[in-house]
């Protein structure tokens, strides 16, 4: 169904042809009808049978149900229609009051299609005249339906339609006819007027002028018949408005199917108990074995668009809705979805149309930021996290003795963070492999495109590539899955492979540790288009000892722990609902080769190895740091790594308090839950002493106070010790109070 309104997903085949839909003759939407009966709507049903397929007390007698062979639950569709035709109680038509059309349409044949292209044309108010040869309409229906069935249909459906029929009129020529435009539908071995020689299948147009032609006289069946006629009446409609003869290309039968479709060996319809015909609730029973066949298989997998009950089409709609709308929509219609989104990936990679909402969405966050209405809260913490990685925690340097490098480690800033040994382990282990190794301690920059801000992330990598060049180009040997897929998307001049695969075509380090038992291999989502690093990591594993299983998501199916994005401020419910569906796909262990999901996944108790722990002989880590230990561990880093490595000194000028605080692991993993650091509490403790700016409670000696910090406001309270400051609060509020 490509729609060109969208840019993105213009090819979604979501609510395109249903199997049953595509082989239907009139493309009847078979799903909307069996969705209402589902509910016992008969009514409903009716209505939408009725709209499709213009007579339901004749479709429902005379279809050969093309749609139950190809449908996967073998329903069987026309019994369904036949008891809403039975069943339903209100089928009267509705009476549309529009107004008179003067345009005269002489349709030659009373038959099914005539009878189709009269209906769809008088209702449209046009001035229709049905020429029939014999005494009464219906053509060959006569010999199928009961003649009072079929007057009885007809007379129901034309309730509210005026048109004139003359019967004992048969046309022998079209020359006596003063109409503006003529339907030939003179059924089987009728009268084409010399005109099928030159009649198009598609628009039922002639080569004379204001002619068409369709019906049992093209050599069709009963239901092309009908449908002929629906085709007949939008190509007359479209000749009166336009003079054009070409028809409605979108009122064409559509025979593609795109959804994807899996059989059930063992379907079991439901048989009528009297042998002839259901029963409404047998009916209602048979219809809800239908799984109404659609794609939905990007939601299936996504936790971010089931939890937004979203598809992607409603996603790129609301993205622009979100940039023509007044602020106020804005932020309403669009924040809150553009934020949610980790932009990781996984629907497109199971999509068969490679529709990609991280695409949409990583736009939307630029159109968001540069328009002003992103709000910082939501990325402010990851955004000095990273600014801090770039600063205070910066180094490159090219090896010991060498001015350039044929290879550069570059661990990534969330390693450098929580992986200290690893990272000066491997940097060890290369130095020996590639003596002329180089090593940069800083941040790819995707947490300023996850923030929207694409001008940052560019001087991130700008500043990269100058420093890449100035020591001569080297391979980038990455350990963040994360860094690689930002390189490769934004940076692709820089060449770049994983640790994981240099390590595995040079051999384990000597130090490397085993890794014995029944473990999950867990693939970060930003792997999902490496498949040298993931294979690299099994391979590793393999050697390790371990005895990998792998998950359903996995590959390039790889989902996300729930860190991409940094979705956590603005949708904590998406974020935990991201990282248990991570954590419950399997009950064994995981190996991981990515810092920020390792963290995560132990944060949730879930035991989880990251692969360099077992190749370098680290041991593995229980609980993960806490955010106040992050940035100091950069930095301890980088001061041992200069020192050991180059003999350079390196401090920086630590803040100084004249409080000491006494902070327990409870306080600690809540600091570690608002994003609030050991530094921000220490600054409001001591401004609140310093300036005695603190309420007392006196029942309970504890004391409250705050500081606003950047956009923040943070809140600490507090027992004073006689050697200490004990928190036994705090909290973070993004107001400013005068
Ligand atoms: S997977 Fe999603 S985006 Fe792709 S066709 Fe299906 S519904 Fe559309
Ligand atoms: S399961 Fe339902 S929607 Fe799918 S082909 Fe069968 S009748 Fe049609
Ligand atoms: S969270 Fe991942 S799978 Fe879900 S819509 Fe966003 S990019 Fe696609």
């Amino acid at each position: 169904m490509i729609d060109s309104n969208y840019i993105y997903t213009r090819d979604c085949v979501q609510g395109s042809n249903p199997p049953c839909t595509s082989v239907c003759p009139i493309n009847f939407k078979t799903r909307d009808f069996l969705s209402k009966l589902q509910r016992g709507n008969f009514n409903g049903a009716y209505r939408e049978y009725a709209k499709n397929v213009i007579f339901p007390g004749i479709v429902s007698k005379i279809c050969n149900q093309n749609c139950h062979e190809i449908c996967p639950e073998k329903i069987s569709v026309l019994k369904l229609e036949a008891a809403v035709v039975r069943y339903a109680d209100r089928k009267e038509p509705i009476n549309y009051n529009l107004p008179g059309r003067k345009e005269k349409i002489a349709i030659i044949g009373g038959g099914l299609s005539g009878m189709a292209c009269a209906h769809r044309l008088s209702t449209r108010r046009y001035n229709v005249t049905i020429f029939e040869r014999e005494d009464s309409v219906g053509g060959s229906l006569k010999d199928l339906i009961d003649a009072d069935d079929l007057n009885d249909e007809f007379e129901l459906q034309f309730k509210y339609l005026n048109y004139t029929l003359e019967t004992n009129q048969e046309i022998i020529t079209l020359d006596d006819l003063d109409y503006d435009a003529v339907y030939i539908a003179t059924g089987k071995h009728g009268n084409d007027f010399g005109l099928l020689k030159s009649w198009n299948s598609k628009s039922l147009g002639t080569s004379k002028k204001g002619v068409f032609l369709g019906g049992k006289v093209t050599g069709c069946n009963d239901m092309e018949a009908l449908m002929d006629g629906m085709i007949a009446a939008a190509s007359i409609e479209k000749y009166i408005k336009v003079g054009k003869m070409d028809g409605q290309a979108d009122t064409y039968h559509d025979p593609s199917c795109k959804i994807p479709v899996e059989y059930n060996d063992n379907a079991q319809p439901i048989i009528p108990l009297n042998g002839e015909y259901y029963t409404k609730e047998e009916a209602v029973k048979e219809a809800k074995r239908c799984i109404l066949c659609d794609c939905t298989k990007c939601k299936d997998r996504c936790d971010f668009l089931q939890h937004m009950d979203l598809l992607p089409r409603k996603v790129e709609s609301d993205a622009q809705m979100a940039k023509s709308a007044d602020e106020g929509l804005f932020e309403r219609v669009g924040t809150r979805m553009i934020v949610s989104c980790s932009v990781c990936g996984l629907c497109g990679a199971v999509c068969q149309e490679d529709i990609n909402v991280e695409d949409i969405l990583i736009e939307s966050k630029k159109m968001l930021y540069e328009s002003g209405h992103f709000p910082p809260p939501f990325h402010d913490f990851y955004l000095r996290d990273m600014m801090s990685a770039l600063s205070e925690a910066y180094a490159v340097k090219a090896a010991p003795g060498y001015e350039t490098a044929t290879y550069m480690f570059f661990p990534g800033c969330q390693m450098t963070a929580s992986g200290t040994e690893h990272v000066e382990r491997a940097y060890g282990y290369m130095l020996k492999k590639n003596p002329d190794t180089a090593l940069m301690l800083g941040c790819c920059g995707v947490p300023a495109l996850w923030a929207g801000n694409q001008d940052l992330m560019k001087k991130v990598l700008d500043k990269l590539k100058n420093e890449w060049e100035n020591l001569g180009k080297p391979i980038l040997v990455s350990a963040c899955p994360s860094c690689l897929k930002t390189f490769s998307n934004y940076a692709d001049e820089l060449e770049c492979i994983s640790i994981y695969e240099y390590i595995a075509d040079r051999g384990l380090p000597e130090n490397a540790s085993s890794i014995n038992g029944d473990w999950a291999v867990f693939d970060p989502c930003s792997s999902r288009n490496f498949p040298k690093m993931q294979t690299s990591v099994r391979n590793l594993s393999n050697r390790l000892g371990a005895e990998l299983v792998e998950l359903n998501s996995s590959g390039p199916e790889a989902r996300c722990c729930g860190m991409g994005g940094h979705i956590y401020p603005a949708n904590p419910e998406v974020f935990h609902k991201m990282l248990n569906s991570s954590i419950n796909e399997s009950e064994l262990p995981y190996i991981t080769y990515c810092m920020n999901c390792r963290n995560l996944f132990l944060s949730a108790d879930k035991k989880c190895n990251h692969i360099l722990d077992g190749v370098l002989g680290v041991k593995p880590l229980e609980k993960p740091f806490h955010i106040s230990e992050l940035r100091k561990n950069r930095i301890r880093l980088k001061k041992h790594l200069l020192k050991e490595i180059w003999g350079e000194d390196f401090e920086i000028e630590k803040k100084k308090y004249s409080v000491k605080l006494k902070i327990s692991e409870e306080i600690y993993d809540k600091m570690d839950m608002l994003h609030i650091s050991e530094e921000d509490v220490y600054d409001v403790v001591e401004h609140c002493i310093q300036s005695n700016e603190e309420i007392l409670e006196p029942k309970t000696e504890i004391y409250t106070g705050y500081k606003q910090i950047g956009i923040f406001t943070y809140w600490v309270q507090y027992k004073k010790n006689d050697d200490n400051i004990e928190v036994v609060n705090t909290y973070v509020h993004r107001i400013q109070i005068d």
